[in-house]
């Protein structure tokens, strides 16, 4: 494999996970400290009674951790732990889970990981996480201004300054961290200083870009008192139409998707291959050298990825927590009967078994899968409702990065490291420079300070 694909994904991209399967887990449920206006988690509180404590009762924690642990088949069991905001659990819960998981692990290999705001993180927390080894994947959507038009607290206050209290923290003590970017209309139109900012002001060497793409409220989420739409049911495409295509102000555009994704792999392929890891590169590179898919939303199926709520609720996926997708409840059922059921089958195939024929015949088929069903929302050129939402720009991006990653599979083949590609593009782009034609408003050459055009094009002589 190449260098990069190297560090463990945060808890909110999805790892495939080869015959086990994946669970996202939330604590806390959907309270958190702070208010994201795009945040598509927060409503959920609307689906348990209004009394719900939303902490994870021990009895329910204990039996997932044993029934999680015994349900994994490889030496290997990572422990995904989201929210809400689990941090304010505080860190005596999260010294059970450790307790617990050294309890159940039966001599294998346990792994955490935590996804978090930060703006909770201190130094009891700094300590507890380094030396237990979680990886902390950290929510930060760019430079403060870019953060704070959608991240804020529950007074509308600005996000940013506990955050990066809270990253200071995670370094201070040497805890191993992500950053997970949200992609929204605001930040996606500024890909160079996002990706800048990140890994040159923030020192991030593993990112992860996640589109946001809600829609508003229909019938089904009004029927729920929600605010924004549940995803389409990969199962019903056919019964959808365009008028389910309206998504939120904030929801990234698909052409603006494509263009980031572009230009932040124009940056990194020329300077950072090797040194920073960006999660949706690293994981089609992988693609280009025919691995198998490393993330749930690019596998032609889906389906071992599941959501499970505080009270022990499990749901097909973490997009998925609506009544229509649930599974059942861990207290009820053993975690392996409820992942293995025909109907959560049926809702991983049918990632497959709906794909319009756009994406049949696509090209780089391979590589997307029709992305995830969630997305699904649009008519294909042929008129087929199900394509997803951002294909444009996902079709952009593979077209973009396609001689790339076919060099950079090519020298991994040849024993060399994909980071081998710098010097190459870099040369590339001095060749293509010189053999372009120059440009006609730009100063000429001679130095007479007028305009190449107006001017002689002779480049001075000493
Ligand atoms: S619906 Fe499927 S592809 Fe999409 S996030 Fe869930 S498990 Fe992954
Ligand atoms: S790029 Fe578009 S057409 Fe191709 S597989 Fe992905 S969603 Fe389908």
């Amino acid at each position: 494999m190449s260098e990069s694909v190297s560090h463990p994904p945060s808890p909110s991209a999805t790892p495939v996970t080869g015959r086990g399967f994946h669970a996202m887990v939330k604590p806390i449920g959907p309270i958190c400290n702070l208010d994201c206006k795009y945040c598509y988690y927060l409503e959920k509180e609307k689906l348990y009674p209004r009394n719900d404590r939303f902490r994870m009762p021990p009895e329910v924690l204990e039996r997932y951790i044993r029934e999680y642990i015994a349900a994994q088949p490889g030496p290997e069991v990572n422990f995904a732990w989201q929210g809400g905001e689990p941090t304010l659990l505080g860190v005596g819960f999260f010294e059970e889970v450790v307790a617990l998981e050294k309890k159940y692990g039966d001599g294998r290999k346990i792994t955490n990981a935590l996804q978090t705001n930060g703006t909770r993180l201190d130094d009891a927390w700094g300590e507890f996480l380094a030396r237990e080894g979680f990886l902390v994947g950290i929510s930060i959507d760019g430079p403060p201004d870019l953060h704070n038009t959608w991240r804020v607290d529950k007074r509308g206050r600005d996000s940013s300054p506990e955050v990066l209290r809270g990253l200071e923290v995670l370094h201070k003590h040497g805890v191993e961290t992500n950053t997970l970017t949200v992609l929204n209309r605001t930040n996606a139109a500024e890909p160079e200083r996002v990706y800048d900012y990140l890994t040159r002001e923030l020192g991030s060497k593993y990112l992860q870009f996640i589109p946001l793409v809600e829609r508003k409220a229909n019938t089904a989420a009004r029927a729920l008192e929600l605010d924004l739409a549940p995803p389409p049911d990969p199962s019903r495409t056919a019964a959808k139409d365009e008028a389910e295509a309206r998504v939120t102000p904030w929801s990234v555009l698909p052409s603006q998707f494509g263009e980031f994704l572009v230009r932040v792999f124009d940056r990194w392929v020329r300077r950072d291959v090797g040194q920073v890891f960006v999660q949706l590169f690293d994981v089609q590179l992988g693609h280009w050298m025919g691995s198998g898919p490393g993330l749930c939303v690019f596998a032609p199926t889906c389906g071992n990825a599941v959501a499970m709520e505080h009270n022990g609720d499990v749901y097909s996926c973490d997009h998925y927590v609506y009544p229509d997708f649930k599974l059942g409840n861990l207290m009820e059922a053993p975690l392996a009967d409820l992942i293995n059921q025909p109907r959560q089958v049926a809702f991983g195939d049918a990632k497959r078994d709906t794909l319009p024929r756009q994406c049949r015949e696509c090209r780089y088929l391979f590589a997307c899968h029709g992305e995830c069903p969630k997305h699904r929302f649009i008519r294909s050129k042929h008129g087929e409702p199900g394509l997803n939402y951002l294909c444009e720009g996902y079709y952009r991006f593979f077209e973009h990065a396609d001689p790339y990653f076919t060099a950079m599979a090519r020298l991994i083949r040849q024993g060399r490291t994909a980071s081998d590609i710098m010097p190459m593009v870099i040369e590339e782009d001095r060749r293509q420079a010189a053999a372009a034609p120059p440009n006609r408003n730009a100063p000429c050459p001679c130095g007479s300070g007028r305009k190449f055009k107006a001017c002689c094009g002779k480049a001075a002589t000493a």
